[in-house]
Parts: structure tokens; sequence; C-alpha cells
């Protein structure tokens, strides 16, 4: 028998905040609204379960 197990791994984004140029990690699937720590701008959004992003992705980590 064989199991497939399916890895639900969560992806990270890294992001810029285009106000501050302030680089930081976004949750692909961050439930909550996510902000720029250092000017508070809202770097990313939930919806539909997965975080739709409102700032620069510079690049994608798992
Ligand atoms: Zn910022």
């Amino acid at each position: 028998m064989v199991h497939v197990v399916r890895e639900n791994r969560t992806k990270f984004f890294r992001v810029k905040c285009p106000d501050c140029q302030n680089e930081q990690i976004v949750f692909e699937n961050a439930s909550t609204r996510v902000e720029c720590v250092v000017c508070g701008r809202i770097l990313a959004e939930p919806k539909g379960g997965k975080a739709v992003m409102k700032a620069e992705v510079l690049s994608t980590l798992q």
C-alpha cells in the first residue's frame, strides 16, 4: 500500500513595502491583515483563505 503524503507546505512571500522599502515576510495563507512593521501600510489582506499581496513580491520561499 502506498501512502501519498500530500505536503501542504505553507509558502512565504518576501515583500517590499512600497512606502518605506521595508522588507518583510508574509505568509501565503495569512488569515489576518498584514501591516508593514515600520509604517503600518497594508501589505497583504486575506481573501478566500489566501493572502492577497498589496506590496511588491521580491521572492517566494517554502
Ligand atoms: Zn512600510
